[in-house]
């Protein structure tokens, strides 16, 4: 057995997990492929570099999801975490950092450890034996991504991701939307039932089109459409293409019956499809869109039932190289076909600092438990760790799997608590409250099992 943990990439999650690792009193080699080798959107050689916002979005713990991820990383000593605090500027109720200095704390920390050392190097291909953590981020180099590609099939790496906004259920009018296949398709009642879907008469779809045709919209940069264009085709730009051409694809109202209104057939019909096991998440079918995140909203709820949709996560598209994680990966992050590698950061298929950071330090503490010979459960699914991770090591679709932010949709529904937009507040914290007690079991089950 191996005595160090190679970890490739000294991000978000590369750095978390090292950090966790060392601190188990494991051996560390973090590969870090800059500054040798530069990536189109990292400006420095340093570790846990912010590409792009300097934000580590809400920290409220007791009312956002991702506020509960910072209070649980915390409660972990996370490195991430407990740099950002360091060099914290004013931004209301947001964590934002003064980002050189972060970075630069981020480096020396990591250098300064004792058990840990970094190699500035490429790492070309998988390696085939040892123990390692593959952190190596949306911006993957090349013949790394060549070679997970061929370890994994080609269909299980994307290079972009194109992501459809995903609403909470609870937020949608069920009194204007019905549950229904296309020409009740599927053997079982589940699967004739599987779509929700949102009709709309011909005024409201051309008011619709206006509103879409006029929304502010994100610019590509250069090079971000290559290889995807075709397949996936904003609906902004499907609409710039003719005024019919989204009804005759994604919102064409063809082989479903309005049970409000049996009699009359719509104009055009949006289709929502589950995105969770939990079916407290749907995503819009086919609308992946680069409409700025306002404008969204706003053109999104014009849809009728979706008047009051809260959404999960917006769309977008963006280059990223992610695999398919669900079917991919073991619920303690493992590649099932080559166990002696985990993944971890946004190439698991999470979105954000954050969340990249989160799967970072989980990998950590799991690569150095099964180490140290005493292998960790992954966590609770009632805490904002375990529920991102269930999330992509299984219970996502698969087949649609795209980006995910940490959001109340993935986590178990309490019985007792009522949905809807008016008990939010007294739902939030009854998640935050239950995931905190959770979390601190597991931290003191995972001290426990290090410690034995
Ligand atoms: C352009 C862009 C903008 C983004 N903006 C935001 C934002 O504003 N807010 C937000 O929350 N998230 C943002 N993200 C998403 C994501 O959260 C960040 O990219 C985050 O840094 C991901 O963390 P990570 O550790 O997975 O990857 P990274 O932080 O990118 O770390 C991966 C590391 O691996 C190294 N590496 C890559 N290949 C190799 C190799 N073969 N060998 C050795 N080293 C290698 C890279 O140099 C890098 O240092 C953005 C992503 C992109 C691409």
């Amino acid at each position: 057995m191996t005595n160090v943990l190679n970890i490739i990439g000294g991000g978000m999650a590369g750095c978390e997990a090292a950090w966790q690792a060392a601190n188990m009193g494991v051996q560390v080699v973090i590969h870090e492929m800059r500054p040798k080798v530069e990536t189109f959107a990292h400006q420095t050689g340093n570790l846990g570099e912010m590409v792009c916002s300097n934000s580590f979005r809400s920290d409220d713990d007791e009312q956002n999801a991702v506020g509960l991820l910072h209070w649980e990383m915390r409660a972990a000593n996370g490195l991430i975490m407990a740099t950002a605090e360091k060099h914290r500027i004013p931004a209301g109720g947001a964590l934002a950092v003064d980002r050189e200095p972060f970075a630069e704390s981020v480096t020396a920390a990591i250098k300064a450890h004792p058990n840990i050392t970094i190699s500035y190097d490429e790492i070309h291909a998988l390696p085939s034996e040892g123990t390692w953590i593959v952190a190596t981020g949306p911006l993957t180099s090349g013949d790394l991504a060549t070679s997970i590609a061929s370890a994994t099939g080609k269909e299980s790496l994307a290079f972009f991701d194109a992501i459809a906004p995903i609403i909470y259920a609870d937020s949608i009018d069920m009194s204007k939307a019905w549950m229904q296949s296309r020409y009740d398709k599927g053997e079982t009642e589940e699967e004739r039932t599987a779509y929700l879907n949102c009709p709309m008469s011909k005024e409201q779809y051309e008011a619709f089109i206006d509103a879409l045709l006029a929304s502010d919209k994100t610019e590509f940069k250069e090079g971000e459409t290559a290889g995807y264009f075709d397949g996936c085709l904003p609906i902004e730009v499907m609409a710039e293409r003719g005024r019919e051409t989204l009804r005759f694809g994604p919102m064409k109202p063809v082989g479903l019956t309005n049970p409000h209104n049996p009699d009359m057939n719509a104009y055009a019909v949006v289709q929502l499809r589950r995105d969770n096991a939990l079916g407290t998440l749907f995503n819009i079918v086919g609308f992946q869109t680069k409409m700025k995140y306002g404008a969204q909203k706003e053109v999104l709820r014009m849809i009728p039932g979706l008047e009051g949709a809260e959404f999960a996560r917006l769309g977008g598209i963006h280059r990223n190289t992610f695999i398919n994680s669900p079917t991919l990966l073991d619920r303690e992050m493992r590649l099932k076909s080559m166990p002696h590698l985990r993944f971890a950061g946004q190439i698991t298929g999470v979105e954000g600092y954050v969340e990249s950071a989160a799967m970072g330090l989980l990998a950590g503490r799991m690569a150095a438990s099964e180490m140290l010979g005493a292998p960790l459960p992954a966590p609770p699914r009632e805490t904002a760790m375990g529920a991102l991770v269930a999330h992509i090591t299984g219970d996502a679709e698969a087949k649609t799997f795209q980006p995910m932010n940490v959001n109340f949709g993935l986590f178990p529904p309490i019985e007792g608590i009522k949905g809807g937009r008016k008990r939010r507040a007294e739902r939030y914290k009854a998640y935050t409250d239950r995931a905190k007690a959770c979390w601190q079991g597991w931290l003191g089950h995972s001290a426990l099992d290090a410690a034995e």
